[in-house]
């Protein structure tokens, strides 16, 4: 039964520290996307005013030529050869990765959204724009792009917490890491006191954090289209729309570590058994993430196929 279920995950207060962590990033995130993506557009125009000669009118020239890979980027044309030259004076980490993977450059005179995305990080190319992100990708752009103006070591923090969340094998956080969380994101809603909707949801990250999360499991059956609450504060089905959005990304994240081949397969398989047990014993959040556990579950299996393939496949080819 699913309310008896989540009552007993949400009675561990370390996966109900967990999931409160990420609903507040949720938050973080939606309160972003709107400013974001007015930011965007206004870095775009101002990109403009400095070098006219970049607008709608511009057009690459090297077709499929100026596409990148990864971290790659070789422009075949004169105006994305330009493009790039101005994305990587405004980028602060611009002797670090830059992921134009992320970008279609022929669309950067135009299209402020694919510049936006050689700020953040990578698996991003299918995004057409801010509120199809998560936290995280809006984070890195607020810390990765001069257009922003704010204390840079607080985004930082908040994008180290987001991490740790998500890299949790256990989908567990300390109550400690809980209030030092609280207190980043916090530390960080405070760079931006007159955006009023990022000014909302700092009470609401606040009153979040301090709700009790008891289910309460009515006596006897319950009658239809009566909703069970979770303290007082959120019903049962959206807690368990948070859990399941939370799990996603911890699925996406595992699988762009894959992809990356940054972290040794094995370690990959025994991160995503930790999930699949956790799912065996919670049925009513399985199902809405079968899709992404076998998207992961054949990307393990290609691998594994080219590995035994080849003599000597145990050791990890050196990254092209
Ligand atoms: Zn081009």
């Amino acid at each position: 039964m699913v309310l008896s279920e989540l009552a007993v995950r949400l009675n561990c207060a370390e996966y109900k520290n967990w999931v409160k962590a990420g609903h507040c990033l949720l938050l973080l995130r939606s309160c972003l996307q709107g400013f974001v993506g007015r930011e965007v557009l206004s870095f775009h125009r101002s990109l403009l005013a400095e070098t006219p000669g970049l607008g709608p009118r511009a057009t690459c020239r090297g077709g499929s030529r100026c596409s990148p890979r990864a971290r790659q980027f070789q422009p075949q044309c004169q105006v994305c050869a330009e493009w790039k030259r101005e994305i990587l004076r405004h980028h602060v980490h611009r002797n670090a990765d830059v992921h134009w993977g992320n970008c279609r450059p022929g669309r950067w005179p135009s299209d402020a959204w694919e510049v936006a995305k050689a700020f953040m990080p990578r698996g991003l190319t299918d995004k057409r724009g801010p509120e199809e992100c998560d936290a995280v990708a809006l984070l890195s752009f607020i810390n990765s792009c001069d257009h922003f103006v704010v204390d840079r070591k607080k985004v930082i923090e908040v994008i180290k917490c987001r991490n740790e969340l998500m890299h949790s094998s256990e989908m567990k956080v300390s109550s400690t890491w809980l209030l030092d969380f609280q207190m980043k994101i916090q530390t960080f809603l405070n760079e931006f006191k007159n955006i009023p909707e990022i000014v909302e949801v700092y009470s609401r990250i606040e009153q979040l954090l301090i709700s009790d999360w008891t289910v309460h499991i009515p006596e006897g059956d319950q009658p239809d289209g009566c909703e069970s609450e979770v303290g007082s504060y959120l019903s049962v089905s959206q807690v368990n729309e948070i859990e399941m959005e939370l799990l996603k990304e911890k699925l996406q994240e595992l699988y762009l570590l894959a992809e990356a081949q940054e972290v040794p397969p094995e370690e990959i398989s025994s991160r995503l058994e930790v999930v699949k047990e956790f799912l065996r014993n919670n049925e009513d959040l399985k199902n809405g993430l079968t899709e992404d556990i076998q998207k992961l579950d054949s990307f393990h299996l290609k691998h594994e196929t080219l590995d035994s393939k080849e003599p000597g496949g145990q050791t990890p080819e050196s990254k092209a």
